[in-house]
């Protein structure tokens, strides 16, 4: 007999769920709080599409090459229409350095290594109406999940069967072989469970960053600025990392990111002139917003409480849920750094596939989907929560007017500033091997720990910096105390913060 199965949430992870569960013949039926999105066009879907289901819904995104290769590989007719809507594919020549790029061969992988990026909405609007056309999935708009409903058996484990919510004519049940909640990062139904003791382990903490994005959209006649004349549209000044993201119809945005311990600049940012002076001083975002080039198109977007969290359905193996299974953030939240929330998502989706098509038992699908999910996921997250420590730590010290660091810190620092940074802009097949691990297409740390590429790493370290002089960065911007003047903020507001507030933490510690 077809499987009935529920997914809270048409969002990123319900859509990659259809696109991974469809082809398997299940009937899937999404249920979504929001409305449709409009008829017509990218344009329309970006200003007219109201999802408060979504708060991110207008930063920007963009597809790492892990989802883009699943896309390509599974759905190609999906792809072609994201194409064909504007929707862009940026390959691996345009992440070489102006050093590789004349000597640049491709080679066969690299067409692995492309990510799709454009508007959200567009991404999104167009996955949607593809999904809607695949012949057992159904998705049902403006219908709130409110909760679970469950039974429990008789090892004391509780069963999901179905859930209760509310439409525009009211209250609304359904019932189902199994529940899948994709609701997002708000979503509550893993709160519903742990609430009713389910035992969910959870562990989160702080990405130890807001995001900020405008939209822009190039003048007519006007094309975008070429990546080869210009200073890097996407870099990181410690207290401020910023990125261009391209979109489709002529539109791009771009996003600024701050620790969240700079209060003056977080709190002054979403105000026009403050970004527009942000943005003026940084000469790879200058070129993008000259005013005979492009015009703003949007407000300033900000978004705070981002975390990462990781939740476990059967924590120790012990199943805690039976008949429900989760993908996307409302199990595992990434910090959008790293581009990879909608890439953590597939891969959980096509996870969880793999485990619905190969066996029945409740208990051991849910063991073994969340086996694959710590094969295939957790060590991406584990770098990342390692690599947003290590960033929180560096905020912290730019704040920190008497900050020296220790032997070990400089020599880490140096690794990473003379070894790695000169070997990746140098080397087109150590960049290969890096952006491979980036892009979840294989372990984050294993161009690392191959011998022949730390050995040139360390080749790149031992020389001098004059010999390596072309294969550093140019100077991205001003430093913080030149920024902050030019923005008239004060630089010394938020020096004064951390130190009353380490002064707190040492009275506390002392007491
Ligand atoms: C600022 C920011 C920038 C990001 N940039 C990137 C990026 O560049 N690349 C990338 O890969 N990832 C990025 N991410 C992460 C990515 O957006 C998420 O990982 C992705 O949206 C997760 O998909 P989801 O379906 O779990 O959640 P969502 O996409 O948020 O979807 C959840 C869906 O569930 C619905 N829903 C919620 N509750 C209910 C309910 N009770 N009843 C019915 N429906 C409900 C919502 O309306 C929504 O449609 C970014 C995230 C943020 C915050």
């Amino acid at each position: 007999m077809t499987e009935k199965i529920l997914v809270i949430g048409a969002g990123i992870a319900g859509l990659c769920t259809a696109l991974a569960l469809g082809p398997t013949g299940k009937s899937l039926t999404l249920i979504e709080r929001d409305g449709p999105p409009p008829e017509g066009s990218p344009d329309e879907a970006f200003h007219d599409w109201n999802r408060r289901g979504v708060g991110h819904l207008r930063q920007s995104h963009a597809f790492l090459a892990r989802l883009n290769t699943i896309i390509k590989t599974d759905h190609p007719t999906l792809r072609q229409e994201l194409l064909d809507v504007g929707v862009r594919e940026l390959g691996f020549e345009g992440m070489l350095s102006p050093l590789q790029k004349p000597t640049y061969q491709p080679t066969q992988e690299d067409a692995d290594l492309s990510i799709l990026t454009s508007r959200r909405t567009t991404l999104e609007l167009v996955i949607r109406r593809y999904v809607e056309r695949l012949p057992n999935i159904t998705i049902k708009s403006n219908l709130f999940v409110r909760g679970l409903i469950s039974e429990t058996n008789g090892d004391g484990i509780v069963t999901v069967t179905g859930l209760r919510g509310e439409d525009e004519t009211g209250p609304v049940e359904i019932l189902a072989d199994m529940v899948i909640d994709a609701s997002g990062k708000n979503g509550s139904a893993i709160d519903q469970l742990m609430a009713a003791n389910a035992p969910i382990s959870e562990a989160s903490e702080s990405a130890g960053i807001l995001y900020f994005t405008r939209h822009y959209r190039l003048l007519p006649g006007q094309i975008e600025p070429s990546r080869d004349d210009n200073p890097p549209a996407t870099g990181d000044l410690g207290y401020l990392k910023f990125g261009v993201f391209p979109a489709d119809n002529g539109c791009f945005s771009i996003t600024l990111c701050t620790p969240e311990i700079e209060y003056e600049m977080r709190k002054a940012i979403v105000h026009p002139e403050t970004w527009d002076g942000i943005v003026a001083n940084i000469p790879g975002l200058k070129v993008w917003t000259d005013k005979a080039l492009s015009e703003p198109v949007s407000k300033v977007f900000g978004m705070g409480n981002l975390l990462s969290r990781w939740r476990d359905l059967a924590p120790g193996e012990v199943p805690a849920v039976l008949g429900f299974f989760a993908v996307g953030d409302t199990l595992i939240r990434t910090n959008p750094l790293y581009g990879r929330g909608c890439s953590f998502a597939a891969v959980a989706a096509y996870a969880l596939r793999d485990v619905l098509t190969a066996q029945s038992d409740p208990k051991a699908r849910l063991l073994a989907y969340q086996q694959r999910l710590h094969t295939d996921l957790k060590p991406y997250f584990d770098v990342m929560q390692r690599q947003d420590r290590g960033a929180i730590k560096r905020a912290e010290q730019i704040l920190t007017p008497d900050y020296r660091p220790r032997l070990r810190t400089r020599i880490l620092l140096s690794f990473f500033e003379d070894g790695i940074g000169p070997a990746i802009r140098t080397e087109t097949n150590l960049l290969r091997e890096a952006l491979r691990g980036f892009h979840m297409l294989e372990h984050p740390d294993a161009w690392l720990r191959r011998p022949a590429n730390l050995l040139r790493i360390l080749g790149y370290w031992a020389k001098s910096k004059k010999s390596k002089a072309g294969a550093y960065p140019p100077k991205l911007g001003p430093d913080r105390s030149e920024m902050m003047q030019a923005l008239g903020l004060s630089a010394d507001a938020d020096i004064a913060i951390l130190a009353q507030q380490r002064t707190k933490h040492q009275l506390a510690a002392a007491a």
